[in-house]
C-alpha cells in the first residue's frame, strides 16, 4: 500500500538579482513521479545538487512547489491548510544532515524535545517527560542529557538527540536527508544501524536521501536515482545493485566497483552536472552519457518496464 505519491512534482524558482538585475529559473525538480510503499525504505540516490534535497524540502512543503500533486494516504497536501497542516507534520518529520544546526543552541535537550508535544497535544508535563524518556532510551541515550545544551555533546550523540525530537510526535514518515554524511565513519554506522532498529519498532516508512550507495544497499528496500532533478531509474535495491540498466546508474556504482562485483562493463562518470539553470534538451545525461545517439539530444526517453519493480528512462531499451 502507498503511504505517499508524488505527481508530476516541479520545483522551479528564481535565483536572486545579478549585478544587472536578471534573474534566472532553477530547475530543481522536474516532473517527478514516486510512490512510497508504508513500512519500506525508499532511498533517493545521486550526486550533490541533483535536487534531492529540494525533493524532501518539497515533501515537507518548505519550499515553494510549482506543480504537481503530493497525495498522502489519499489527500493531496497542497491543498491541506491550518489544521490540515499542523496534523500533516505529526505525520510526517525531518533529519538533517547536520545535527548541530538543526538543534536550537539556546534550548536545553529537554526543552528541545518538550517542545512539539507542548504545542501538539496536551499531555501534562508529567507524560512528557515519561515519553521523553522512553524515546531517550530508544535512541540510546538517558535522562542525564536533558539539563545540557547542544554544543554540549559529539556528532554522533547530537544526532540522536535530532532522531528523538523527529520521533517525539509518533511519526508514519521519516525524511532523513543524508543523516550520517557529517558524522565520522565510525560512528555512522551505529546512525544507521539505529534507523534501522528503530523502523522496525516504530513502524516507520523512510525516504533516505543519501550520495553513499554503500550505505543505501545496507540500509534501503528500494532505490530511486536522482539526475538533475528527474528520476532516471527506479527498482528494488538488489535489482538497482545487481543488474543496473540507466548509463548514469552503471556509472555511480562504476565509482564504487566493491558493490556492483556482477556489472562487467563499467563506466566512468566523466564532465560536471549541468547548472539546473540550463537544463539540457531530451536526455539531461546526454552530455556525459558514453551511449549518447541523436535522439538522446532532442527526444525525452519513455520509461520502459524490467520488471513489476524495476524500470528506467533511457532510449537504450526503445
Ligand atoms: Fe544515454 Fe541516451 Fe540513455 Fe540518455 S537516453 S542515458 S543519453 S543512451
Amino acid at each position: 500500500m502507498n503511504i505517499l505519491e508524488i505527481k508530476n512534482l516541479n520545483v522551479v524558482y528564481e535565483t536572486k538579482k545579478n549585478a544587472f538585475g536578471a534573474t534566472q529559473k532553477v530547475y530543481a525538480v522536474n516532473g517527478i513521479n514516486l510512490e512510497i510503499k508504508k513500512g519500506e525504505i525508499l532511498a533517493i540516490a545521486g550526486e550533490s545538487g541533483c535536487g534531492k534535497s529540494t525533493l524532501a524540502k518539497a515533501l515537507m512543503k518548505l519550499v515553494d512547489i510549482s506543480s504537481g500533486e503530493i497525495i498522502l494516504e489519499g489527500t493531496n497536501i497542497l491543498n491541506f491548510k491550518d489544521k490540515e497542516l499542523k496534523d500533516f507534520y505529526k505525520k510526517i518529520q525531518m533529519i538533517f544532515q547536520n545535527p548541530y544546526s538543526s538543534l536550537n543552541p539556546k534550548m536545553k535537550i529537554g526543552q528541545i524535545l518538550a517542545e512539539p508535544l507542548e504545542i501538539n497535544t496536551k499531555l501534562t508535563k508529567k507524560e512528557i517527560k515519561k515519553h521523553i524518556l522512553e524515546t531517550l532510551e530508544k535512541v540510546g541515550l538517558d535522562e542525564s542529557c536533558l539539563n545540557n545544551y547542544p554544543h554540549e555533546f559529539s556528532g554522533g550523540q547530537r544526532q540522536r538527540i535530532a532522531i528523538a525530537r523527529a520521533l517525539m510526535l509518533n511519526p508514519e514518515i521519516i525524511l532523513a536527508d543524508e543523516p550520517v554524511s557529517a558524522l565520522d565513519v565510525s560512528i555512522q554506522a551505529q546512525i544507521i544501524n539505529l534507523l534501522k532498529q528503530l523502523k522496525q519498532d516504530y513502524n516507520l516508512t523512510f525516504l533516505f536521501i543519501s550520495h553513499d550507495l554503500g550505505v543505501i544497499k545496507y540500509l534501503s528496500d528500494r532505490v530511486a536515482v536522482m539526475y538533475l532533478g528527474e528520476i532516471v531509474e527506479t527498482g528494488q535495491t538488489e535489482e538497482i545493485f545487481n543488474d543496473p540498466k540507466h548509463p548514469y546508474t552503471r556509472a555511480l556504482l562504476s565509482a564504487v566497483p566493491e558493490l556492483n562485483s556482477k556489472t562487467t562493463d563499467l563506466i566512468e562518470l566523466t564532465g560536471e552536472l549541468p547548472s539546473p539553470e540550463n537544463l539540457p534538451m531530451g536526455c539531461k545525461f546526454h552530455t556525459r552519457c558514453p551511449f549518447v545517439m541523436s535522439v538522446c539530444q532532442t527526444d525525452i526517453p519513455n520509461s520502459t518496464n524490467f520488471s513489476n519493480t524495476h524500470k528506467c528512462h533511457c532510449h537504450l531499451y526503445k
